[in-house]
């Protein structure tokens, strides 16, 4: 075999992805499906995509894995998760401004150790893969060490990963809040160092409006400015006492997303997380600027915050992807997210199509963060990430599954019964990752 062929992966099962937003094109158009699939890759790309016998027709010598009662989607996308608030998920009892002073800011202030920042990052992207998630938004803590310790961790895997440290120099307590100038500096250096290195971004990442004076929040817009595709990364109108904190913090400012507006901090890599109170000129003032929005629904029930309106987000054309948002959120997998975001959408009496669910969760959720042309589908020339998901993971799923009598209530079961037992391997950069 010549040498050029040996890095030459074989990939057969059905196979599923997202080519557009069904609402932009119908579901018909949404998606490709493969009953019988091959994909083939060659190193960390994807180079071919179809139905099996007709492309090994094309590479009669590949090592082929073969995956039956499976079905191989892209790997998932998380737009919203907080690494450091693994301590915390699942905590009792609050809503969001006293959750943030109970539970998280003291699991947070542990991350100036460097060595917690590391067992915590091992665990937390243990915990994503195992759920077949291979990108995310990730938020770390106020110290560098945590982002330091994340991107030494997700480069061991070689994850398409994007975090930053938190800029909060007000309204926390004192051994979490640094200043305009520091949190500049550290973000700076820490840019440097990790953004776009191998498969890692950086994002700037104010905590949330009440937490960053004018000052800081103008120097994250600067940040912004001297560095190429860096993202912004923040917390918008997630909860009602938090809407009206904002606005008696800036009264100058018309809503709370004139609050980032006036500090230049909307851009077409700009990803809001919640999102849920917004009025009519805030989601056309996102669409204008080609910012997003993660939806975010266990994290929405689960803090009482309240139920996010897809159906504005789409009638301006804003971006969405959907985030877990850990710890607020209560589970690491997509499969659990989009069965909660049906619930939201079901209570404002609406349907949550299985299609635009597994848009959102890849390639929207790609789309959101400019990295279609990496990852979100299975396209060739891509990057390798993607997961195999397994029909008989649990005797009732197995059981359901024999029932089910179309390709969409197959994607509908799976993501209402689905968690991360459903997964079975987790392919990244074109490499199966041992999780142990
Ligand atoms: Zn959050």
């Amino acid at each position: 075999m010549p040498t050029k062929l040996t890095h030459l992966k074989g990939w057969r099962s059905a196979i599923l992805h997202s080519i557009a937003d069904p609402n932009d094109v119908g579901i018909e158009q949404s998606y490709e499906y493969f009953p019988d699939g091959l994909l083939v890759t060659n190193k960390d790309k994807i180079i071919a995509l179809g139905n099996a016998e007709e492309i090994l027709k094309n590479y009669p010598d590949l090592a082929v894995q073969h995956y039956p009662d499976s079905l191989i989607l892209p790997g998932f996308i998380d737009t919203h998760i907080h690494y450091p608030q693994v301590d915390v998920i699942g905590s009792y009892g609050e809503q969001l401004l006293d959750w943030l002073n109970n539970y998280t800011f003291p699991a947070e202030a542990k991350f100036s150790d460097k060595e917690h920042a590391k067992k915590i990052a091992h665990i937390f992207l243990k915990e994503l893969l195992s759920c077949g998630t291979t990108t995310a938004l990730v938020f770390g803590t106020v110290h560098k060490t945590s982002v330091d310790a994340f991107f030494e961790c997700s480069e061991q895997y070689n994850l398409r990963m994007i975090c930053g440290k938190v800029m909060m120099d007000r309204n926390a307590p004192d051994n979490l809040v640094d200043t305009p100038e520091s949190s500049y500096q550290d973000s700076k250096e820490l840019i440097e160092k990790w953004h776009e290195k191998g498969r890692n971004l950086y994002a700037v990442t104010p905590r949330f409006a009440p937490t960053s004076s004018s000052e800081q929040l103008h120097k994250a817009g600067q940040l912004l400015r001297e560095h190429n595709n860096l993202y912004l990364h923040t917390h918008l109108s997630e909860n009602t006492n938090e809407c009206d904190w904002v606005q008696s913090l800036f009264p100058e400012a018309d809503n709370y997303l004139d609050v980032y507006n006036r500090h230049n901090l909307l851009t077409e890599r700009s990803v809001f997380a919640h999102g849920i109170h917004l009025c009519d000129s805030e989601y056309k003032t996102l669409a204008q600027n080609g910012s997003a929005i993660a939806f975010c629904p266990t994290s929405n029930l689960f803090l009482g915050s309240g139920l996010f309106r897809l159906d504005k987000a789409e009638q301006h054309n804003v971006n969405v992807g959907l985030g877990t948002d850990v710890g607020g959120g209560t589970s690491f997998s997509m499969l659990q997210t989009i069965n909660e975001a049906y619930k939201v959408i079901q209570l404002q009496n609406t349907r949550l199509n299985p299609f635009k669910s597994l848009y959102l969760a890849t390639l929207g959720g790609a789309k959101s963060l400019r990295l279609e042309d990496k990852v979100g589908n299975l396209a060739v020339n891509t990057e390798a990430d993607f997961i195999v998901l397994d029909y008989k993971a649990t005797p009732l799923l197995d059981y359901r599954l024999s029932q089910s009598k179309s390709l969409m209530e197959t994607l509908f079961v799976l993501m209402t019964l689905g968690d991360d037992r459903c997964v079975k391997h987790t392919i990244v950069a074109g490499e199966e990752i041992k999780i142990s």
